[in-house]
């Protein structure tokens, strides 16, 4: 057997322990399978070649085929280059390199046919190419088809002279090695019903591609592999955690449920979070521990389902925790959940980093007597300190600020494992939920409460600031309430805070009239929460803050949202900071406060937002433009999704379909030991097993 992935880079003609560092350092290659799986990211059609005499100066990457007639070195020091005369019996000119001249040098010869590939520049009235890529004749051949594979590198590489042409050269040793003897590792069936290319087929292609239609049919048969072994993983994970753990039945609605919900309720439930409640009751009440993610854009009443969701873990004689991600939002959280339970025989508590000693000493008790029956935190609640009577269930709001290791913590804290809530305010396109939270069941909130005025998005730019004040004075005078955010960017903290403090100075003088009040994450928990009141209380009519206040924050009177350098932010946190507004029943508005020069991506961003107010739909355009890996949700989410090939943004219906099948395979050979499934298993086994998660296991 042709064992890749055991097989060290190191012992590949033409790397050597040297450039294996540099492989395994730069880019994680480390065998030659790593190697072979390191895919091209673009393809540029070399099937023509230029003439020197045609060359004009806005031609992008052009080839030229021709010999080099002379070396030189001009220039001194730093500025020496060498520079070769190239020919190709139409006219000449020059290629030109500034380092690894040596290399050059003894590689190149005079009078010899070679294939010259770059971007031509006029310098001077003379046209030159600086670090062509040069092949010669018989390696040109290698790439029949004419589509070059372009491979990412990174400087440190290309000083070890691998750069994407060397990159591939490793590729032609590494297929020549195989000679199209690798083990199919998908089952004959699932090929043929699929209509896939062979796995020989597909790597040959995809690196030097014979054709444009055969690379694609070699992408199809590669992404569909990597999405089918995510969801295969992904599937048995959850079918192995459901066996493992049972969960605590919660058979009944009792008093608390019912009581709440007929006496307590302030509002009729919208219909999207009836059928939620129904969903969660459902899984919680049938024996297996839930898992279960909740999503919801923001505003739609999160809060109340997760409160119900509480009241019937207690009505099963079982306590239930929340956690948010800051002190403010489980603040809030404690306040508003106390606040609807007013006049009900029930025990709340609040834990978080900032619980003073004697208050701790009087909680931790009751959370482990069974006295507390909800507890409501932050991280504080995953102490080691903390040791519940009978914990049932577990919710997590908020979730893309917790990793999976944490939200792992948080299960094993019962005796029994607790179901699980996620809930999620970032909307997640369909195909990164299933990715990233393909283990979970969903619920989808995806309705607004009634009476809602849509938010209305406007984009200003930041030499327009009287407008502005004119604006935020009328919204005032009328009784409404004003958040101005800016951004805090890691690595450029020191001025997004002296930023802050100027516009807060600055609108002290401008509204002279109002209270300014001001949060952000320097500030000690009791100045910002002292602050946070003045705003919660109605006392200010201005809050300016860092994005502390992004999730959660719940002021209704506020209708004015102000965001400054809004270009900084990603679509979702715009989003995100949107929705803090247009919870009353007033007109609110965006501001998006942005300079004047923007990127095309971001002026993107930006009409977005005013077009649209539909988180779904927002997520999905976030992922078009950006792509999974930059997505927020996707690094803090603790779940690396490291795709090499698939693109989540338009390969939904190939995920989809490889869903579907591992699904139906799981289903007639749940632990892959027939047969014609053993390969998969195998397969699995070496993909995930550095990496494993197995749900809760820790
Ligand atoms: P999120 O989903 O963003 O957490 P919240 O739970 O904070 O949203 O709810 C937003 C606002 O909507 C709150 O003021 C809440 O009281 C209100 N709300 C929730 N459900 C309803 C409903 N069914 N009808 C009217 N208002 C509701
Ligand atoms: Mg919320």
């Amino acid at each position: 057997m042709l064992d890749l992935e055991k097989r060290n880079i190191t012992y590949l003609p033409g790397v050597g322990p040297k450039r294996a560092e540099v492989l395994s350092k730069e880019m994680n290659i480390v065998s030659y399978e790593d190697l072979l799986y390191y895919f091209p990211y673009k393809y540029i059609d070399r099937s023509r070649y230029y003439a020197i005499r045609e060359i004009r100066e806005e031609m992008p990457y052009i080839q030229l085929k021709g010999q080099i007639v002379s070396f030189d070195y001009l220039g001194e020091g730093r500025s020496r280059r060498l520079i070769a005369i190239f020919s190709d019996g139409t006219g000449t000119i020059d290629l030109v390199w500034f380092q690894g001249h040596k290399y050059i040098t003894d590689k190149l010869k005079t009078h010899t046919e070679y294939i010259v590939f770059g971007k031509p520049t006029l310098f001077g009235s003379r046209y030159n190419i600086a670090h062509p890529d040069i092949d010669s004749v018989s390696h040109a051949e290698q790439v029949a088809g004419g589509l070059t594979p372009y491979y990412n590198t990174t400087e440190k590489m290309k000083r070890s002279f691998l750069n994407s042409r060397a990159i591939q050269n490793l590729q032609y040793t590494l297929l020549q090695t195989i000679q199209g003897q690798l083990p199919e590792t998908l089952p004959d069936y699932i090929i043929s019903r699929v209509g896939l290319t062979g796995i020989n087929q597909a790597l040959q292609n995809i690196h030097f591609p014979q054709s444009a239609e055969k690379l694609r049919q070699a992408q199809l048969r590669l992404k569909f592999e990597e999405l089918f072994y995510i969801q295969l993983n992904m599937l048995r994970t959850a079918r192995i955690r459901q066996q493992k753990f049972k969960g605590i039945p919660f058979r009944k609605v009792g008093k608390y449920f019912n009581t709440f919900y007929k006496e307590h309720l302030p509002f009729e439930l919208t219909n999207a979070q009836k059928r939620v409640v129904k969903e969660i009751r459902t899984d919680m009440g049938n024996g297996r521990q839930m898992n279960r993610l909740l999503q919801g854009d923001v505003g739609s009443g999160k809060t109340l389902v997760a409160l119900l969701t509480m009241l019937l873990a207690v009505d099963n004689n079982c306590q239930a925790c929340m956690m948010a991600p800051t002190e403010i939002l489980a603040t809030q959280h404690y306040a508003t959940i106390s606040q609807l339970l007013k006049g009900m025989d029930i025990q709340v508590g609040l834990l978080t980093g900032s619980t003073r000693k004697k208050e701790r000493n009087r909680i931790l008790p009751a959370v482990e007597s069974g006295e507390i029956q909800i507890l409501i935190g932050t991280h504080a609640l995953i102490e080691e300190t903390v040791n519940f009577h009978q914990l049932g269930l577990a919710i997590i709001d908020e979730q893309h600020r917790f990793g999976v290791e944490q939200r792992s913590k948080l299960w094993t804290k019962g005796e029994v494992v607790p179901h699980v809530l996620v809930m999620t305010a970032t909307p997640i396109p369909r195909t990164l939920a299933m990715t990233l939270y393909g283990d979970l069941d969903v619920s989808v909130i995806d309705e607004l409460p009634p009476g809602r005025k849509p938010i209305m998005t406007l984009h200003r730019y930041d030499n327009k600031k009287a407008l502005l004040y004119n604006f935020l004075r009328k919204e005032i005078s009328l009784g409404r309430q004003v958040y101005v955010v800016y951004p805090l960017i890691e690595g450029s903290e020191k001025t997004d805070y002296k930023n802050l403090e100027e516009g807060f100075e600055l609108f002290k003088q401008v509204f002279p009239e109002y209270k300014v009040c001001m949060v952000h994450g320097r500030m000690k928990a009791a100045e910002k929460d002292a602050e946070m009141q003045k705003f919660i209380r109605g006392e200010a009519q201005i809050l300016m803050a860092t994005t502390v206040i992004e999730v959660g924050v719940n002021v209704p009177n506020a209708s004015v949202m102000v965001i400054e350098s809004a270009e900084r932010f990603g679509l979702s946190q715009l989003h995100q900071l949107r929705g803090r507004v247009g919870r009353g029943a007033d007109q609110s508005y965006c501001i998006l406060i942005s300079g004047y020069k923007l990127s095309n991506e971001t002026r993107k961003r930006l009409e977005i937002m005013v077009s649209s107010n539909n988180g779904f739909e927002i997520a999905e355009a976030d992922l078009r433009l950006r792509g999974h890996g930059d997505l927020e949700g996707t690094q803090q989410s603790g779940q690396a999704i490291d795709l090499k090939i698939a693109n989540l943004a338009t390969d939904g219906q190939i995920l989809q379909l490889a869903r579907d099948l591992a699904t139906e395979i799981l289903t007639i050979d749940p632990d892959l030991s027939s047969l014609p499934h053993q390969q998969l298993r195998l397969r699995l086994q070496q993909l995930f097993a550095r990496k494993i998660t197995w749900g809760m296991i820790s």
